[in-house]
């Protein structure tokens, strides 16, 4: 079993590496950002109610997430392990993760921490505005994003940490390079 659980701010390849570590693992990336995002393209109710919410870059309240990644979680493929991005993002969610892989008995494998400098990160998003055109890519929702992200969700980062499985990936370099970092954080942790 190999949960892995990415934590790091926008723009720090979460979603590239997340796919890749998936991949190579055979189990699935179970990010929330696309969850939503496939959500909103279906037209769906749950699409509807977040839409206002996703183009302004703020947060989807925490009942809603915790319900979908309870579900997500529920489903057979994630039985050998699961690449969560994008969740936990609030003390509160964190809290109901830790609750719902203890009644599950899925404990994490390792949390890694994508370590970007600020401007870098908001340049990695200001690219991906041009080339992907993603609806929360404008200035200002970036803005509230990276805001939200150092309030709500960097504070998990010391959460974490205090349970011992926590692995800093400096994540501003070549997507190889940090790849190959992960699957050694990865080896040492499964060894651990
Ligand atoms: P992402 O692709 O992970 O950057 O997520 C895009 C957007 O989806 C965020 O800016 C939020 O509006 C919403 N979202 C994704 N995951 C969460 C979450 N765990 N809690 C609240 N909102 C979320």
């Amino acid at each position: 079993m190999l949960n892995v659980l990415l934590l790091g701010p926008q723009g720090a390849g979460k979603g590239t590496q997340g796919k890749l570590v998936a991949a190579e693992h055979g189990i699935p990336h179970v990010a929330t950002g696309d969850m939503l995002r496939a959500a909103i393209a279906d037209g769906s109710e749950l699409g509807r109610q977040v839409r206002p919410l996703y183009d302004a870059g703020r947060l989807v309240p925490d009942d809603l997430m915790i319900e979908l990644i309870r579900d997500r979680l529920a489903r057979e493929d994630t039985a050998e392990g699961f690449v969560l991005d994008g969740f936990p993002r609030t003390p509160a969610q964190a809290a109901a993760l830790d609750e719902l892989l203890d009644e599950i008995g899925r404990p994490l494998t390792v949390v890694l921490e994508f370590q970007l400098p600020e401007e870098v990160a908001i340049e990695r998003l200001r690219r991906r505005a041009e080339d992907e055109g993603r609806a929360d890519d404008t200035p200002e929702a970036i803005r509230t994003r990276l805001r939200l992200y150092h309030e709500e969700t960097e504070p998990l980062i010391e959460h974490y940490r205090a349970r011992g499985n926590l692995v800093g990936v400096r994540a501003d370099r070549p997507v190889a390079e940090v790849f190959g970092d992960i699957q050694q954080a990865l080896e040492q942790a499964a060894v651990r």
